[in-house]
């Protein structure tokens, strides 16, 4: 009875495709399912329901995820179900496990030799012997290509050949990565150590090559399990082959869409082969978004549809289950800080309208792009935290660059101008403007530097923006040492630590997680797609990052990106991967032609008449009732109703005299604007976007009379035609 009911509760509130992979029979399931349509969800019922029915025992079962979090989420999950005693762990974390169990047997008494958490120190001896000077981002560069290709099971002789099939973009030469890869392998073993991949091995080795092993882990683990089964790598495919030892009970849950890994070695091919190589297999497509809302689902949808390649095609258009929520917005600024300002702002606005901080995420492309973030939420008072980095001043690059600029203090000519005097200093941190070196941790590295520059750059450009507490009449000097203590003042003021705070954090690190609000900023060509997206696979890879962004959404979503770096920089284009937002048609999208990280104004930009801001936000603004507005629909309005209603009012009564539809006189969008602006002047009344001349000539009297405060009453129809030709 009590049995039952469990089993009641689990299949309560899943919809019939969900209860279709909770309910299938044992054998190859593969849930093909969209962000937030509940596959973590559904894998969780299934073995709870499995359970329950006695048709499996948990403690038979080995449920892999992504992340330790999520193996915790889903235990615990189980344990509610009334399942306890299910292994949900990483393949990380079971393959240690079994090594270790079954160490002093393979051992034969030997201690299980230490697992390095890093391959840093290794490689930077490694690349030492290969003749190779490397600082630390260098070596993580090395270390990174390693772990790809002991994930990839490429051996060092193998290494230049897999390397160009799979187009890598090598740190240094191939055949030098090679040199460096099988020395690290060498220095390894003298050292008695092993690596993460090393372990994955072992479990491998262990059941592959001893049957007593392999037949004590098949009895151990009869059901398997894998979440996010589109970002498996070769190895981990290869543990898990091992582990099932040719038998058939195993549940994968992917979404092709969310691939984001491909550059560590994953791939999406064991997911999109899935049912060829299990004919048998039962297929469940989930396409229910119960995440967001069907507009942050439509503009998902969007996205992806311009998807190409080998995991488009697996792509499902997702359906929205929520409630109507908010329209996504797209915000463009003149440049980042005044981007990074808006956000900051909105995030208060909504932490003040009853939204926690830890519901608020901004994310974005690279990790360097924090750093704006960081300020400008520090200065409008907002908690964070940064998920899965360092913040920006607490970078070991950026600590070292911040004791070069204040050693350069002494040595620089005061009269230098301030960028030049950075990067003069910089060069003591082995920083040069010209074009970062390849690969993931030296670019970072790079453009954190680069980011100070910037700063430096933004420093000199606005004199007018005074350091907080500093009186608004002192002079600020634009020398190093003025510069270097107001990175100083930033650093102290962004190292207060917070537990509840916004979420900053890379797109990469998002994956998984959801919030009511999220900020997806930078949305610019050079950024998403970075610049380093070369092969179609690369820039597809960028836009199926935008997915993944776009479906961490519940509720709100705001889309930006800064027509230039600094203010007064060179021009952007927004992100191929958006469709038009706008129904006006304003958009200055250019479609999907360019290639990325194109030269920026290669062609002419398309004149718009002229550029119209929100006078609350500063966002740009393109459609046309955004225009007449003056400002963003989201953003606060400060109308006077008072005045509004004596507008409309009168308009009433000139259309009626004219006998012409209302908006022909004024648009609610003008009618709103004058009540917000209060034009005073005719200038002002001109400078109203949906006021040309001839509607100042006709009307131009009249509204400022009422603006005034007159009464409509005086101010009749014919009033209003008196200076009509
Ligand atoms: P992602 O691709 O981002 O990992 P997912 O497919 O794993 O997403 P879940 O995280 O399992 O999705 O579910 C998304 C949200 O929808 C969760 O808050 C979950 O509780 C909820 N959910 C899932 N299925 C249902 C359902 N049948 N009814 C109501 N809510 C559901
Ligand atoms: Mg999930």
């Amino acid at each position: 009875m009590a049995v039952h009911s469990g089993v009641e509760r689990v299949l309560a509130g899943l919809d019939p495709e969900q209860r279709t992979a909770v309910t299938a029979p044992a054998g190859p399931v593969c849930v093909l399912a969209g962000a937030g349509t509940g596959k973590t969800r559904a894998v969780t019922s299934r073995i709870a329901h499995r359970a329950l029915t006695g048709e499996i025992v948990g403690r038979h079962v080995l449920a892999v995820t992504f992340t330790a979090r999520a193996a915790a989420e889903m235990r615990q999950r189980l344990t509610v179900l009334g399942v306890p005693g299910v292994q949900a762990r990483t393949f990380h974390a079971a393959a240690l496990r079994q090594v270790r169990y079954f160490a002093p047997r393979l051992l034969e008494g030997r201690a299980m030799p230490e697992l390095l958490d890093s391959k840093v120190r290794l490689v930077t001896l490694a690349a030492a012997r290969a003749g190779l000077r490397t600082d630390r981002a260098a070596a993580r560069d090395l270390a990174g290509e390693i772990e790809w290709a002991k994930s990839s099971l490429v051996e060092p002789g193998e290494y230049v050949v897999a390397a160009a099939k799979a187009l890598r973009e090598t740190p240094h030469e191939p055949a030098k990565v090679a040199e460096v890869f099988a020395a690290y392998e060498k220095i390894k073993r003298g050292n008695g150590v092993i690596d993460f991949e090393d372990l994955l091995r072992a479990a491998v080795w262990g059941i592959e090559e001893h049957a007593d092993v392999a037949e004590q882990v098949r009895a151990q683990y009869r059901h398997f399990v894998v979440d996010e089964y589109q970002d498996v790598n070769p190895l981990q495919q290869r543990l898990l082959d091992a582990w099932l030892g040719g038998r058939d009970d195993l549940t994968v849950v992917g979404d092709a869409s969310q691939t984001i890994y491909s550059f560590t070695g994953a791939t999406s091919a064991y997911l999109v082969d899935f049912p060829r190589r299990h004919r048998d297999a039962v297929v469940v497509r989930l396409v229910r978004d119960y995440r967001s809302t069907p507009q942050v689902v439509g503009l998902a949808n969007a996205v992806i549809a311009q998807a190409r390649g080998t995991e488009a095609r697996l792509r499902l258009e997702l359906v929205g289950q929520r409630p109507t929520g908010p329209e996504p917005e797209l915000r463009i600024f003149t440049d980042e800080p005044a981007e990074a300002a808006a956000v900051a702002a909105r995030c208060r606005a909504l932490v003040a309208a009853g939204t926690p901080a830890r519901e608020i995420a901004v994310l974005f492309r690279t990790n360097a792009q924090s750093e704006a973030y960081e300020k400008a939420l520090t200065e409008a008072e907002v908690p964070y935290q940064v998920q899965g980095a360092e913040r920006f001043f607490e970078r070991a690059e950026v600590r070292q660059a911040m004791v070069a600029l204040r050693a350069a203090t002494r040595s620089i000519p005061g009269q230098t101008p301030l960028p030049a005097a950075v990067v003069e200093a910089l060069a003591a941190v082995g920083w040069a403007p010209d074009a970062p070196p390849p690969g993931g941790a030296a670019r970072e590295r790079w453009e954190a530097l680069a980011a100070l520059v910037a700063l430096a750059e933004e420093y000199a450009a606005t004199p007018e923006l005074l350091p907080v507490g500093t009186a608004a009449t002192v002079e600020r000097p634009v020398t190093l040492a003025a510069f270097t203590d107001e990175l100083h003042r930033r650093a102290g003021q962004q190292h207060a630590p917070t537990v509840d705070g916004v979420t900053l954090a890379s797109l990469h690190a998002a994956k998984g997680l959801e919030w009511d609000a999220v900020f997806l900023v930078g949305l610019a060509e050079g950024t998403l797609p970075t610049v380093y997206a070369r092969t179609a696979e690369q820039v597809e890879e960028e836009r199926r990052l935008l997915y993944v962004g776009i479906t961490r959404a519940r509720q709100w979503l705001w889309l930006s990106y800064a027509t230039a770096r600094a203010p007064g920089g060179r021009a952007r284009r927004p992100t191929r991967f958006l469709p038009r937002l706008d129904r006006s048609g304003g958009t200055e999208r250019a479609g999907g032609t360019e290639r990325a990280g194109g030269p920026a104004g290669r062609r002419p930009e398309r004149r718009r008449a002229q550029v119209v801001s929100c006078r609350i936000c500063g966002a740009t603004l393109l459609a046309g009732p955004d225009r007449k507005l003056g400002r963003c629909p989201t953003c606060p309005s400060d109308i006077d109703q008072e005045l509004y209603e004596r507008l409309h009012d009168w308009r009433q009564r000139v259309a009626g005299a004219q006998k012409v539809p209302a908006y022909v006189v004024f648009t609610d969008a003008t009618l709103t604007a004058l009540a917000e602006r209060r034009p005073g002047r005719p200038e002002e009344l001109i400078a109203i976007a949906g006021i040309g001349p001839r509607k100042l000539g006709l009307y131009g009297e009249a509204v400022l009379a009422l603006v005034g405060g007159s009464p409509v009453d005086e101010i009749c129809p014919e009033k209003t035609f008196k200076n009509s030709p």
